[in-house]
């Protein structure tokens, strides 16, 4: 098959009528870099800087203590939350900012078995992302608890086992397929279960709609495609009709309802805020939430169609030059996130090449060669120079 694929002058004419090419400037970008790994580490907001020395200047280095109070230090997990929550499609109240992603899973599975007593099942998928499988194991190993791990294709199938809960991550890491968050929600709760979705690969990239779509639990990634930095928090989303009763999976004094009361005994505090646990990490969130500015003014759907048109662009380029690789990717839209992850037997080889020509993508065991497309700092002209330079390491006999 030929497919009829842009010169690249004809890409440098697509960046230039790009709605969202402005928002490039926004970032720090090494110059001649093509850096397909946004969603891995994203790249650094300019913003960050600025809004971290404020805070060491300023607040930790000039008003010390009384900033839990008075720089609202003690509130940034929810107000960063709530800037977040419109990336999720969630309202207010429903989502804070804090510890890791694979902690939030932990508390977030806990919770979930915690409010469908009677039910002791956990329906997962073969090839989560390993910290929510080792994770949902050990927690159904010490809760008595039991595991149906199954492919995602049979996942709506699944729910004949009466799940208390399905963990699932909307994303594929691997593959980047994306399941129907939706479809599986409305299954899960015909068979009574909860969901808890890991966001981890679709915030910041691909549109959520958490509220509308009746989701119940999610958790994700601060460092990918929300640019939030190394070592980012992570964050949870509680669906507010389920927050009158949520539990406290670890309950710390930073949950509790009044915590300078120093009481004995734990009370929890009122809604999501029930889901911290230690004192926040005030320069991390500082950084995670200058990184969101990078989103202002920016629509939904300009995010997603310059990323399949990305995404689509590449696959096409790959396919033009008919390179010896097996696309892993949907070609499918609605099953596609924003990444394009090929197949070549001797990927580690050929990634090593492509980083050392200036191409920065990653590999997952064991042929996957995956590369990620932030549509706020990727240009198409990176997508024809990827797709170039790919073509040439693969064409001219090594590996
Ligand atoms: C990146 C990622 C994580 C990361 O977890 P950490 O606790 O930040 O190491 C978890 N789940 C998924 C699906 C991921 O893609």
């Amino acid at each position: 098959v030929t497919v009829e694929v842009p010169d690249r002058a004809a890409c440098a004419a697509l960046d230039a009528a790009d709605p969202l090419a402005h928002c490039r400037d926004r970032f720090v970008l090494p110059r001649g870099l093509v850096y397909l790994d946004g969603n891995s580490l994203g790249a650094l907001p300019r913003a960050v800087r600025a809004a971290v020395d404020s805070v060491i200047d300023h607040e930790w280095g000039h008003d010390l203590i009384a900033s839990w109070d008075d720089n609202g230090w003690w509130d940034a997990p929810v107000v960063v939350g709530d800037v977040l929550a419109p990336l999720l499609g969630a309202g207010p109240g429903q989502v804070v900012v804090c510890d890791s992603t694979s902690v939030n899973v932990a508390k977030q599975v806990e919770v979930a078995l915690t409010m469908r007593p009677g039910r002791d099942t956990i329906v997962t998928e073969i090839g989560n992302f390993p910290t929510d499988r080792y994770l949902v194991d050990a927690i159904a190993a010490r809760r008595g608890a039991r595991v149906v791990a199954v492919p995602r294709a049979e996942v709506v199938e699944a729910m004949g086992e009466r799940p208390a809960v399905v963990v699932l991550t909307h994303v594929d890491y691997r593959t980047g397929e994306v399941h129907d968050l939706r479809a599986v929600t409305e299954a899960a709760h015909a068979a009574g279960a909860l969901t808890l979705w890991d966001l981890s690969h679709s915030a910041g990239a691909v549109p959520l709609a958490l509220d509308d779509d009746g989701a119940d639990l999610a958790v994700g990634c601060g460092y990918k495609y929300l640019n939030g930095g190394p070592g980012a928090p992570a964050y949870v989303y509680v669906a507010a009709r389920h927050q009158v009763d949520l539990p406290s999976p670890l309950p710390g004094w930073v949950g509790h309802a009044d915590p300078f009361a120093m009481e004995d005994a734990y009370r929890p505090a009122d809604g999501v805020r029930r889901l911290l646990v230690g004192t926040p990490p005030i320069l991390a969130l500082a950084a995670f939430g200058a990184a969101l500015s990078v989103f202002h003014g920016v629509a939904m759907a300009d995010l997603r169609a310059k990323s399949l048109a990305l995404t689509d662009l590449f696959i096409d380029l790959v396919e033009a030059r008919e390179l010896p690789v097996t696309l892993a990717t949907p070609r499918d839209h609605h099953r596609r996130g924003s990444q394009v992850s090929l197949r070549h037997p001797a990927a580690p080889e050929v990634m090593d090449r492509l980083i050392a020509a200036g191409v920065v993508g990653d590999i997952r065991p064991p042929d996957i060669l995956r590369f990620g497309f932030a549509p706020l700092y990727v240009r198409y002209v990176d997508v024809w120079d990827a797709a170039d330079a790919l073509a040439t390491i693969l064409t001219t006999g090594r590996p």
